[in-house]
């Protein structure tokens, strides 16, 4: 492919799509970043506002994009956060904690996007609203937006899109019988963004994760009881030691019109509240490519590494889809990749190469009992994908640090609801990493 500059639409100004923006705009492409709010930052932009049906389930209810909640502290020290080029620096007059809260991922973004002339790129207040190939077959593509509810729809042809809508706003619930017939409150985290809903309440938190983890602490200052549901096998019910007030259990066996909730070993609780911590769907509602891309099992396929449907590459592709990673240096990696192929600086293998490449990762999943839903999570041992990249676009090695900080940082988040692992905010990691 000869070099060149194509006209570009981005679709979403979070960190992935002014990540892509900015690398295309460096490799000369005619960038437009759709955003259907008012605010670039998408996750990080606090939003107080919560969804008209709690779990998330009702196709209709108005969408908050955002799941920050208010107390949110980033779960990845700031050191690994920054872009590669562009450090997270502790500014003065802002949090200058290891791990800052959110309000200072925003400033740190809204400052990368001022910096590198970002914001007169974006059309705020514009949703897209259909993604499609001209005529149905062309590698050109028409991109319908509309800019406020009830406004009349406009579209427009691009020759490539870039896919940056985000993968924290659909909630996957978990599900067990009898829970539509449960009386009590039901929220996913998404909905959740102070604890003072949950006080003097006998509550179940369902999940595992970073974000479990900060609401049960949380919640647990307040309420009357927290059970968390856990889907780990060796769980069993106790009590936690280092807290009066928290339990755990294994997974939920099912509800009762009674109010009680009853977990796989037999344990139960009368509870107020269930609170599903369980994670997010990727969901591209604009999106009409005759089944060429499709969302299975979570699984969005088939992707060659993560971001060019082969059939449809270079001129549909997504940024930010794994996770189990640092997404900031997942982000800036494939941005910086797909801008270098975009302009045909780099080539992409052959369509069938990708497409056997796809079918090699899925296999390799089923021999090794992988379900299909982790498709997009990446190794927990190693950093093989983002070397990958590194490697394709010839750039030095990533630090020896960069690795071993992340998994340093995974194994301080502990496995119970304990201390907040962000108590290591006065540990010295310039030093630690000279070292
Ligand atoms: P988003 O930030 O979600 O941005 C997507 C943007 O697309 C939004 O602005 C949205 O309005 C826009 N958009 C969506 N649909 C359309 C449309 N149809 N038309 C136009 N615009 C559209 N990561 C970390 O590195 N460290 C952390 O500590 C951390 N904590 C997290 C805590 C929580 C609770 C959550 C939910 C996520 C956390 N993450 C963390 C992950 C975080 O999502 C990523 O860091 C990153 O912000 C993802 O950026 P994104 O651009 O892919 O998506």
């Amino acid at each position: 492919m000869k070099e060149q500059s194509l006209k570009v639409a981005v679709i979403g100004a979070g960190m992935a799509g002014l990540l892509a923006a900015r690398e295309l705009k460096r490799e000369g492409h005619r960038v437009i970043v759709f955003e259907k709010t008012s605010r670039l930052g998408g996750t990080w932009v606090y939003d107080p506002r919560v969804e008209t049906d709690p779990l998330g389930l009702d196709p209709s209810r108005k969408i908050v994009h955002s799941s920050m909640y208010s107390s949110l502290r980033v779960n990845l020290p700031r050191r690994l956060m920054g872009f590669l080029d562009y450090p997270f620096l502790k500014k003065q007059d802002g949090d200058t904690r290891e791990f800052p809260g959110h309000r200072e991922v925003l400033r740190y973004l809204e400052d990368f996007a001022r910096d590198f002339w970002l914001v007169e790129l974006i059309r705020f207040e514009h949703e897209v609203v259909r993604v499609e190939r001209v005529n149905g077959v062309s590698h050109e593509w028409i991109v319908e937006w509309r800019t406020r509810e009830g406004e009349s729809e406009e579209e427009e042809v691009f020759e490539a899109v870039i896919v940056c809508n985000g993968h924290h706003t659909e909630p996957r619930i978990a599900e067990f019988p009898g829970m539509d017939t449960w009386p009590g409150v039901q929220i996913h985290s998404h909905n959740y963004r102070t604890p003072e809903p949950f006080k003097n309440k006998i509550v179940v938190l369902i999940g595992n994760g970073p974000s479990a983890h900060d609401i049960l602490r949380e919640i647990s200052s307040v309420a009357k009881e927290v059970h968390q549901a856990l889907r780990a096998s060796d769980v069993h019910f106790k009590k936690l030691e280092n807290r009066n007030n928290i339990w755990q259990h294994p997974v939920i066996e099912r509800t009762d019109e009674d109010g009680k909730v009853i977990f796989q070993d037999g344990s139960f609780v009368c509870a107020d509240i269930i609170i599903h911590c369980t994670g997010y769907k990727y969901h591209f509602p604009f999106l009409r490519t005759n089944g060429i891309v499709n969302v299975d099992d979570n699984c969005v396929g088939p992707l060659y590494k993560h971001v060019f449907p082969p059939y449809l590459a270079p001129w549909l592709s997504f940024v930010g889809l794994p996770y189990r990673a640092v997404p900031t240096l997942i982000i800036e990696l494939q941005s910086r990749w797909l801008a270098k192929v975009l302009s045909g600086k780099l080539a992409l293998p052959c369509e069938e190469e990708m497409a056997s490449s796809v079918e090699e990762l899925y296999q390799h999943m089923n021999e090794s009992g992988r379900p299909k839903h982790h498709t997009h999570q990446l190794q927990q041992n190693k950093f093989d994908y983002e070397n990958w990249l590194v490697n394709q676009l010839g750039l030095p090695p990533l630090e020896d640090w960069r690795e071993q900080l992340y998994f340093y940082a995974l194994k301080k988040i502990p496995s119970d609801a304990g201390d907040d692992y962000r108590d290591w905010d006065t540990w010295d990691i310039n030093q630690w990493i000279q070292e």
